[in-house]
């Protein structure tokens, strides 16, 4: 059976690297087939939605979409596009590799190889709990944790180290000081873990997780968190490994999974063939990961580190003078 992707091309720079992704992914065996399907500001002009039901229709029929970035338009009370996609489709883990690839700006040589899971519909990122009080002195906000939202993320993070071969998961908590939501999530880690003794199960406070990813990020594999450490942690480990052009990320959920490039449109370059191509590549390499195409997405991997290492047609903000479709069959022709 083939396997339908829905694919958004998305604003600014969208377009261009999803050209290149599509021509790179061509050269490998895949057997996809690719529906195009409208969002962001092109679907705001052609269908006046910025996500039209018939895109929504297309993930849910398909389960997987690979996109580009969208650009929500400011003003006029648009809820941002990833955020009601996120809802939509109940889209609980957001997977972000950290990787430090060869000739690009990071503090860290290349030493970093890991993963991080972050539960994204739950913990102090539910609004409804925030409160300030009438004479503005008092603020509240609640966090909420479920054994549910818990076991999920915790037991993606495994199922995700053991396909993709690797040998640790470390779940990041507060649970000393925040005993009730932040001990829950630790106590339901322990569970999910006793399930997968193949995996090594280390367990980590957040403050010293931090200066640990500082000092020593080559110890981590896989790290499962709750979503505001998650949306910190991942962040930093971006950090480490610079540069905007090669992050990729997921939102995956039981009904479906996207697949996404974590910078923006990049209006200042857009049209130009200036985009690194990257990121959404690297995002593709998830998607066939998640499809169980292992070895796909190890190729895929392995030609973006040689082509890094040669400097070969390089785009601007890897310091090269190459442009994207240059990039892209630099890429291609070392698969
Ligand atoms: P948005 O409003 O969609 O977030 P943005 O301008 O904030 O758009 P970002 O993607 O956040 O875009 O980009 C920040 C900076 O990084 C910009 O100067 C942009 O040109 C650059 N940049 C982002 N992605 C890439 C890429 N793939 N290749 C090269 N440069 C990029
Ligand atoms: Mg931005």
């Amino acid at each position: 059976m083939t396997q339908k992707i829905t694919v958004i091309r998305g604003d600014g720079i969208g377009p261009e690297i999803m050209d290149a992704t599509l021509f790179v992914l061509g050269k490998l065996d895949t057997g996809f087939e690719y529906e195009d399907a409208d969002a962001g500001l092109v679907a705001l002009e052609k269908h006046g939605d910025l996500m039209p039901a018939s895109t929504l229709e297309s993930i849910a029929r398909n389960k997987i979409a690979l996109k580009s970035p969208l650009t929500t338009p400011v003003g006029g009370g648009f809820t941002s596009i990833n955020v009601s996609l996120r809802r939509h489709f109940d889209l609980y883990a957001n997977v972000r590799p950290a990787v430090s690839f060869p000739n690009t700006k990071s503090r860290f040589g290349d030493g970093v190889d890991l993963i991080t899971v972050r539960e994204n519909t739950e913990g102090a990122y539910l609004a409804e709990g925030q409160e300030v009080s009438a004479d503005g002195e008092t603020a509240f906000s609640g966090t909420r944790i479920t054994r549910k939202g818990s076991e999920r993320i915790v037991r993606y993070a495994f199922e995700l180290a053991r396909s993709t071969g690797r040998k640790k998961v470390t779940a990041v908590h507060k649970a000393n000081i925040i005993k009730s939501t932040s001990g829950l999530f630790l106590a339901v880690a322990r569970e999910v873990a006793a399930k997968y003794p193949d995996i090594e199960f280390q367990e980590m406070i957040v403050d010293n997780c931090c200066m640990q990813l500082v000092m020593r990020p080559e110890q981590f594999d896989v790290i499962v968190t709750t979503n505001l450490f998650g949306d910190i942690i991942s962040d930093l480990c971006a950090g480490l490994v610079g540069g905007l052009g090669l992050a990729p990320g997921a939102n995956i959920g039981e009904n479906a999974a996207i697949f996404e490039a974590v910078h923006g449109t990049a209006p200042d370059i857009a049209g130009q063939g200036k985009a690194n191509p990257c990121a959404l590549l690297l995002a593709a390499a998830q998607m066939l990961d998640h499809v169980g195409q292992t070895d796909n997405a190890e190729r895929l991997r392995k030609a973006i580190v040689a082509t890094l290492e040669a400097k070969d047609s390089l785009t601007g903000d890897l310091g090269g003078t190459g442009n994207t479709m240059g990039f892209a069959q630099a890429i291609a022709s070392r698969l």
